[in-house]
Protein backbone atom coordinates (compact mmCIF):
# COMPACT_ATOMS: atom_id res chain seq x y z
CA UNK A 1 0.00 0.00 0.00
CA UNK A 2 1.29 3.41 -0.90
CA UNK A 3 1.78 5.67 2.05
CA UNK A 4 2.13 9.75 3.24
CA UNK A 5 4.58 11.24 5.74
CA UNK A 6 2.14 12.50 8.19
CA UNK A 7 3.22 16.18 8.28
CA UNK A 8 6.01 17.18 10.62
CA UNK A 9 5.60 14.06 12.86
CA UNK A 10 7.96 12.45 10.16
CA UNK A 11 6.13 8.87 10.68
CA UNK A 12 5.05 7.43 7.58
CA UNK A 13 1.81 5.87 7.36
CA UNK A 14 -0.65 4.38 4.96
CA UNK A 15 -2.23 6.20 2.54
CA UNK A 16 -5.83 4.87 4.51
CA UNK A 17 -5.72 4.38 8.31
CA UNK A 18 -8.85 3.06 10.02
CA UNK A 19 -10.95 5.15 12.74
CA UNK A 20 -11.72 3.18 16.19
CA UNK A 21 -15.37 4.38 16.56
CA UNK A 22 -17.21 1.25 14.70
CA UNK A 23 -14.99 -1.74 16.01
CA UNK A 24 -17.24 -1.18 19.43
CA UNK A 25 -19.99 -2.62 17.54
CA UNK A 26 -19.03 -6.33 16.79
CA UNK A 27 -18.36 -8.86 19.15
CA UNK A 28 -14.98 -8.38 20.49
CA UNK A 29 -13.35 -11.69 18.68
CA UNK A 30 -14.70 -10.35 15.76
CA UNK A 31 -13.63 -6.51 16.54
CA UNK A 32 -9.75 -8.00 16.85
CA UNK A 33 -10.16 -10.09 14.14
CA UNK A 34 -11.07 -7.10 11.87
CA UNK A 35 -8.39 -4.75 13.37
CA UNK A 36 -5.78 -7.84 12.40
CA UNK A 37 -7.39 -7.89 8.75
CA UNK A 38 -6.35 -4.61 8.20
CA UNK A 39 -2.98 -5.17 9.43
CA UNK A 40 -2.94 -8.11 7.18
CA UNK A 41 -3.70 -5.92 4.57
CA UNK A 42 -0.77 -3.80 5.25
CA UNK A 43 -2.83 -0.75 6.76
CA UNK A 44 -0.53 0.68 9.45
CA UNK A 45 -2.43 3.71 10.96
CA UNK A 46 -5.29 3.04 13.39
CA UNK A 47 -7.23 6.45 15.37
CA UNK A 48 -8.84 5.96 18.65
CA UNK A 49 -10.02 7.49 21.44
CA UNK A 50 -10.40 7.66 25.29
CA UNK A 51 -13.68 8.11 24.56
CA UNK A 52 -14.67 5.64 22.51
CA UNK A 53 -16.05 3.15 24.72
CA UNK A 54 -13.78 0.01 24.68
CA UNK A 55 -12.20 0.60 21.41
CA UNK A 56 -8.80 1.29 22.81
CA UNK A 57 -8.91 -1.62 24.61
CA UNK A 58 -10.04 -3.91 21.73
CA UNK A 59 -6.94 -2.53 19.68
CA UNK A 60 -4.39 -3.73 22.61
CA UNK A 61 -5.42 -7.03 22.34
CA UNK A 62 -5.49 -7.15 18.67
CA UNK A 63 -1.87 -5.48 18.18
CA UNK A 64 -0.53 -7.33 21.67
CA UNK A 65 2.31 -9.07 19.13
CA UNK A 66 2.22 -6.82 16.53
CA UNK A 67 2.76 -3.40 18.51
CA UNK A 68 5.76 -2.34 15.70
CA UNK A 69 3.58 -2.85 12.87
CA UNK A 70 1.34 0.12 13.58
CA UNK A 71 1.22 3.37 14.35
CA UNK A 72 -1.65 4.10 16.97
CA UNK A 73 -3.32 7.77 17.71
CA UNK A 74 -5.47 8.14 20.30
CA UNK A 75 -7.22 11.10 21.90
CA UNK A 76 -7.81 12.46 25.28
CA UNK A 77 -8.92 15.51 27.01
CA UNK A 78 -7.98 19.21 26.68
CA UNK A 79 -9.84 20.61 30.48
CA UNK A 80 -5.84 20.73 32.38
CA UNK A 81 -2.47 19.54 32.63
CA UNK A 82 -3.13 16.77 34.81
CA UNK A 83 -6.22 15.19 33.08
CA UNK A 84 -3.89 15.19 30.04
CA UNK A 85 -1.11 12.80 31.99
CA UNK A 86 -4.23 10.95 33.64
CA UNK A 87 -5.84 10.15 30.20
CA UNK A 88 -2.56 9.50 28.81
CA UNK A 89 -2.27 6.71 30.97
CA UNK A 90 -5.23 4.98 30.71
CA UNK A 91 -4.95 4.84 27.19
CA UNK A 92 -1.73 3.40 27.39
CA UNK A 93 -3.21 0.73 29.89
CA UNK A 94 -6.13 0.72 27.72
CA UNK A 95 -3.84 0.28 24.36
CA UNK A 96 -0.88 -2.30 25.99
CA UNK A 97 1.46 -0.56 25.04
CA UNK A 98 4.53 1.55 26.69
CA UNK A 99 4.21 4.05 23.69
CA UNK A 100 1.41 6.23 21.57
CA UNK A 101 2.76 7.51 18.32
CA UNK A 102 0.39 10.48 18.22
CA UNK A 103 -2.31 11.59 21.29
CA UNK A 104 -4.74 13.92 20.07
CA UNK A 105 -6.49 16.80 22.22
CA UNK A 106 -10.35 15.57 21.48
CA UNK A 107 -12.14 18.10 20.17
CA UNK A 108 -11.55 21.72 22.08
CA UNK A 109 -14.50 23.17 19.71
CA UNK A 110 -14.09 26.84 20.96
CA UNK A 111 -11.10 29.11 20.95
CA UNK A 112 -11.68 29.70 24.96
CA UNK A 113 -11.06 26.05 24.97
CA UNK A 114 -7.72 26.14 22.68
CA UNK A 115 -6.60 29.20 25.50
CA UNK A 116 -7.10 26.69 27.86
CA UNK A 117 -4.89 24.32 26.58
CA UNK A 118 -1.75 26.38 25.75
CA UNK A 119 -1.82 28.73 28.68
CA UNK A 120 0.60 28.13 31.42
CA UNK A 121 -0.25 25.11 33.52
CA UNK A 122 -2.85 23.96 30.87
CA UNK A 123 -3.23 20.31 28.99
CA UNK A 124 -0.38 20.74 26.20
CA UNK A 125 1.72 21.23 29.47
CA UNK A 126 0.88 17.52 30.42
CA UNK A 127 1.19 16.50 26.80
CA UNK A 128 4.38 17.60 26.37
CA UNK A 129 5.51 15.97 29.89
CA UNK A 130 4.26 12.81 28.57
CA UNK A 131 6.81 13.45 24.98
CA UNK A 132 9.59 14.00 27.71
CA UNK A 133 9.28 10.98 29.32
CA UNK A 134 8.65 9.22 25.86
CA UNK A 135 4.34 8.19 26.81
CA UNK A 136 3.76 9.47 23.87
CA UNK A 137 5.98 10.97 20.42
CA UNK A 138 3.57 13.03 18.97
CA UNK A 139 1.43 15.50 19.52
CA UNK A 140 -1.99 16.77 17.61
CA UNK A 141 -5.42 18.16 17.73
CA UNK A 142 -8.47 16.45 16.77
CA UNK A 143 -11.39 18.89 16.14
CA UNK A 144 -14.78 19.49 14.33
CA UNK A 145 -14.65 23.22 14.75
CA UNK A 146 -12.78 24.66 11.60
CA UNK A 147 -11.95 28.02 12.65
CA UNK A 148 -10.25 26.63 15.40
CA UNK A 149 -8.63 23.84 13.33
CA UNK A 150 -7.44 26.82 11.04
CA UNK A 151 -5.84 28.93 14.15
CA UNK A 152 -4.48 25.53 15.66
CA UNK A 153 -1.99 24.63 12.58
CA UNK A 154 -0.47 28.27 12.86
CA UNK A 155 0.55 27.80 16.84
CA UNK A 156 3.37 25.40 15.67
CA UNK A 157 2.01 23.32 18.36
CA UNK A 158 0.28 20.50 16.97
CA UNK A 159 1.99 18.26 14.50
CA UNK A 160 -1.13 16.80 13.07
CA UNK A 161 -4.82 18.23 12.83
CA UNK A 162 -8.31 15.67 12.33
CA UNK A 163 -11.63 17.23 11.31
CA UNK A 164 -14.57 15.94 9.07
CA UNK A 165 -13.90 15.92 5.80
CA UNK A 166 -15.64 13.88 3.20
CA UNK A 167 -17.12 14.88 -0.43
CA UNK A 168 -20.19 16.23 1.27
CA UNK A 169 -18.39 18.04 4.09
CA UNK A 170 -16.20 19.60 1.41
CA UNK A 171 -15.41 23.10 3.87
CA UNK A 172 -11.77 21.65 5.20
CA UNK A 173 -10.44 21.64 0.97
CA UNK A 174 -10.55 25.49 0.41
CA UNK A 175 -8.30 26.39 3.35
CA UNK A 176 -7.27 24.09 5.86
CA UNK A 177 -5.76 21.58 3.98
CA UNK A 178 -3.41 23.65 2.10
CA UNK A 179 -2.66 25.96 5.58
CA UNK A 180 -1.55 22.06 6.88
CA UNK A 181 0.21 21.51 4.25
CA UNK A 182 2.08 24.94 4.26
CA UNK A 183 2.53 24.41 8.56
CA UNK A 184 3.77 20.64 7.93
CA UNK A 185 0.64 19.73 9.93
CA UNK A 186 -0.31 16.29 8.97
CA UNK A 187 -3.87 16.33 7.92
CA UNK A 188 -6.09 13.36 9.60
CA UNK A 189 -9.71 13.60 7.63
CA UNK A 190 -12.24 12.21 10.06
CA UNK A 191 -15.64 10.87 8.97
CA UNK A 192 -14.92 10.34 5.29
CA UNK A 193 -18.04 7.92 5.34
CA UNK A 194 -19.94 11.68 6.84
CA UNK A 195 -20.78 9.13 9.92
CA UNK A 196 -22.30 6.28 7.88
CA UNK A 197 -24.67 8.70 5.99
CA UNK A 198 -22.39 8.25 2.57
CA UNK A 199 -21.67 4.47 1.75
CA UNK A 200 -19.90 4.68 -1.48
CA UNK A 201 -16.76 3.77 -0.47
CA UNK A 202 -15.37 4.24 -4.15
CA UNK A 203 -16.54 7.83 -3.73
CA UNK A 204 -15.37 8.55 -0.35
CA UNK A 205 -12.41 7.48 -0.53
CA UNK A 206 -11.10 8.61 -3.96
CA UNK A 207 -12.24 12.03 -3.37
CA UNK A 208 -9.75 12.23 -0.64
CA UNK A 209 -6.82 10.81 -2.30
CA UNK A 210 -7.13 13.45 -4.72
CA UNK A 211 -5.24 15.74 -1.72
CA UNK A 212 -2.02 14.58 -1.32
CA UNK A 213 -1.58 15.14 2.58
CA UNK A 214 -5.10 13.93 3.64
CA UNK A 215 -5.31 10.61 5.35
CA UNK A 216 -8.71 9.56 5.44
CA UNK A 217 -9.72 6.88 8.46
CA UNK A 218 -12.70 5.28 7.46
CA UNK A 219 -14.58 3.56 10.50
CA UNK A 220 -14.62 0.17 10.21
CA UNK A 221 -16.17 -2.87 11.73
CA UNK A 222 -16.29 -5.55 9.22
CA UNK A 223 -13.27 -7.24 7.54
CA UNK A 224 -15.11 -6.94 4.02
CA UNK A 225 -14.96 -2.94 4.67
CA UNK A 226 -11.51 -2.73 5.24
CA UNK A 227 -11.07 -5.15 2.19
CA UNK A 228 -12.92 -3.00 0.09
CA UNK A 229 -11.04 0.21 1.11
CA UNK A 230 -7.65 -1.60 0.76
CA UNK A 231 -8.60 -2.09 -3.22
CA UNK A 232 -9.69 1.32 -3.83
CA UNK A 233 -6.14 2.44 -2.60
CA UNK A 234 -4.99 -0.21 -4.42
CA UNK A 235 -6.22 1.18 -7.69
CA UNK A 236 -6.51 3.57 -9.39
CA UNK A 237 -7.43 6.95 -7.66
CA UNK A 238 -8.99 9.15 -11.18
CA UNK A 239 -12.46 10.19 -10.47
CA UNK A 240 -14.46 9.55 -13.96
CA UNK A 241 -17.13 12.13 -14.87
CA UNK A 242 -19.53 9.78 -13.68
CA UNK A 243 -18.21 9.37 -10.41
CA UNK A 244 -18.25 13.21 -10.38
CA UNK A 245 -21.66 13.61 -11.20
CA UNK A 246 -22.98 11.51 -8.99
CA UNK A 247 -21.13 13.38 -6.29
CA UNK A 248 -22.61 16.54 -7.45
CA UNK A 249 -25.90 14.96 -7.33
CA UNK A 250 -25.25 13.41 -3.74
CA UNK A 251 -24.45 17.26 -2.74
CA UNK A 252 -27.16 19.56 -4.31
CA UNK A 253 -29.65 16.58 -2.78
CA UNK A 254 -28.20 17.27 0.68
CA UNK A 255 -28.14 21.15 0.21
CA UNK A 256 -27.05 23.28 2.86
CA UNK A 257 -28.93 21.86 5.51
CA UNK A 258 -26.77 18.85 6.13
CA UNK A 259 -26.34 17.70 9.70
CA UNK A 260 -23.02 15.88 10.31
CA UNK A 261 -24.25 14.21 13.19
CA UNK A 262 -21.56 15.99 15.37
CA UNK A 263 -23.74 15.86 18.38
CA UNK A 264 -22.22 19.33 19.56
CA UNK A 265 -25.94 20.86 19.96
CA UNK A 266 -27.07 18.37 22.05
CA UNK A 267 -28.01 18.02 25.40
CA UNK A 268 -31.00 20.08 24.27
CA UNK A 269 -31.95 22.16 27.76
CA UNK A 270 -35.83 21.29 27.20
CA UNK A 271 -34.71 17.74 26.03
CA UNK A 272 -35.18 18.07 22.64
CA UNK A 273 -34.36 15.25 20.40
CA UNK A 274 -32.02 17.59 17.95
CA UNK A 275 -30.10 15.53 16.20
CA UNK A 276 -32.45 12.71 15.23
CA UNK A 277 -35.17 15.44 14.35
CA UNK A 278 -32.58 16.99 11.61
CA UNK A 279 -31.56 14.09 10.08
CA UNK A 280 -34.94 12.19 9.63
CA UNK A 281 -35.34 13.29 6.27
CA UNK A 282 -31.91 10.98 5.60
CA UNK A 283 -33.55 8.55 7.73
CA UNK A 284 -36.65 8.56 5.68
CA UNK A 285 -33.98 8.31 2.33
CA UNK A 286 -32.53 5.36 4.07
CA UNK A 287 -35.22 2.72 4.73
CA UNK A 288 -37.76 1.39 2.34
CA UNK A 289 -40.09 4.13 1.39
CA UNK A 290 -42.66 1.57 0.88
CA UNK A 291 -42.78 -0.55 3.93
CA UNK A 292 -44.76 0.57 6.38
CA UNK A 293 -42.60 2.00 9.97
CA UNK A 294 -44.04 -0.02 13.04
CA UNK A 295 -44.01 1.62 16.40
CA UNK A 296 -41.18 -0.79 17.05
CA UNK A 297 -39.03 -0.34 14.10
CA UNK A 298 -37.90 3.34 12.79
CA UNK A 299 -41.38 4.60 13.18
CA UNK A 300 -41.41 4.59 16.93
CA UNK A 301 -38.10 6.10 16.99
CA UNK A 302 -39.47 8.88 14.85
CA UNK A 303 -42.50 9.39 16.89
CA UNK A 304 -40.53 10.14 19.72
CA UNK A 305 -38.39 12.48 18.22
CA UNK A 306 -40.84 14.11 16.94
CA UNK A 307 -43.21 14.72 20.30
CA UNK A 308 -39.75 15.74 21.91
CA UNK A 309 -39.98 18.77 19.79
CA UNK A 310 -43.12 19.70 21.31
CA UNK A 311 -40.77 20.66 24.43
CA UNK A 312 -39.22 23.58 22.24
CA UNK A 313 -38.80 26.90 23.45
CA UNK A 314 -37.01 28.42 20.50
CA UNK A 315 -34.23 29.50 23.01
CA UNK A 316 -31.84 29.36 19.58
CA UNK A 317 -29.21 27.61 21.77
CA UNK A 318 -28.76 24.62 19.73
CA UNK A 319 -27.80 26.44 17.25
CA UNK A 320 -25.46 28.57 18.73
CA UNK A 321 -23.73 25.70 19.67
CA UNK A 322 -23.92 23.93 16.08
CA UNK A 323 -20.04 24.71 14.30
CA UNK A 324 -21.95 24.60 11.03
CA UNK A 325 -24.47 27.19 11.80
CA UNK A 326 -27.11 25.24 10.46
CA UNK A 327 -30.77 26.73 11.02
CA UNK A 328 -31.82 23.91 13.21
CA UNK A 329 -35.04 25.10 14.36
CA UNK A 330 -35.62 25.30 10.41
CA UNK A 331 -34.93 21.56 9.88
CA UNK A 332 -37.13 20.36 13.07
CA UNK A 333 -39.89 22.28 11.93
CA UNK A 334 -39.23 20.79 8.18
CA UNK A 335 -39.07 17.13 9.64
CA UNK A 336 -42.26 17.25 11.65
CA UNK A 337 -44.45 18.45 8.26
CA UNK A 338 -42.52 15.44 6.21
CA UNK A 339 -43.43 13.03 9.53
CA UNK A 340 -46.96 14.01 9.53
CA UNK A 341 -46.77 14.05 5.19
CA UNK A 342 -45.74 10.17 6.09
CA UNK A 343 -48.23 9.45 8.84
CA UNK A 344 -51.09 10.83 5.95
CA UNK A 345 -49.33 8.18 3.53
CA UNK A 346 -49.26 5.61 6.20
CA UNK A 347 -45.86 5.31 6.24
CA UNK A 348 -46.00 5.46 9.85
CA UNK A 349 -48.47 2.68 11.62
CA UNK A 350 -51.70 3.45 12.17
CA UNK A 351 -50.50 3.71 16.31
CA UNK A 352 -48.24 6.26 15.17
CA UNK A 353 -51.19 8.74 14.61
S1 LIG B 1 -34.17 26.07 20.18
FE1 LIG B 1 -35.43 24.37 20.87
S2 LIG B 1 -34.26 22.58 20.25
FE2 LIG B 1 -32.84 24.29 20.24
S3 LIG B 1 -31.91 24.26 22.30
FE3 LIG B 1 -33.65 25.67 22.35
S4 LIG B 1 -35.33 24.39 23.10
FE4 LIG B 1 -33.74 22.98 22.39
S1 LIG C 1 -27.27 20.06 14.04
FE1 LIG C 1 -25.18 20.85 13.96
S2 LIG C 1 -24.36 20.49 16.02
FE2 LIG C 1 -26.19 19.27 15.85
S3 LIG C 1 -25.45 17.26 15.23
FE3 LIG C 1 -26.00 18.36 13.35
S4 LIG C 1 -24.14 19.34 12.63
FE4 LIG C 1 -23.79 18.73 14.77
Amino acid sequence: MKTVRLGKTGLEVTRVGIGGIPIQRPPEDAAIKVIQRALDLGVTFIDTARGYGDSEKRIGKAIADRREEVIIATKGTWQSKEAALEQIDLSLKHLNTDYIDLWQFHNPSTFERLDLILKPGGALEGAKEALEKGKIRHIGMSIHTLDVALKAVTTSHFETVQVPFNFVTIEPANELVSLAKKHNVGFIAMKPFAGGLLDDANLTIKYLLQFDNVVPIPGIEKTKEIEEIVNIVNGSWELTSQEQTKMEKFRSELGTQFCRRCGYCMPCPEGVRIEQLVCMPILWKLWPSKETLSDESIGGFMKASVESAENCIQCGECEEKCPYHLPIREMITKSINLYEKMKKQKKVSATGN
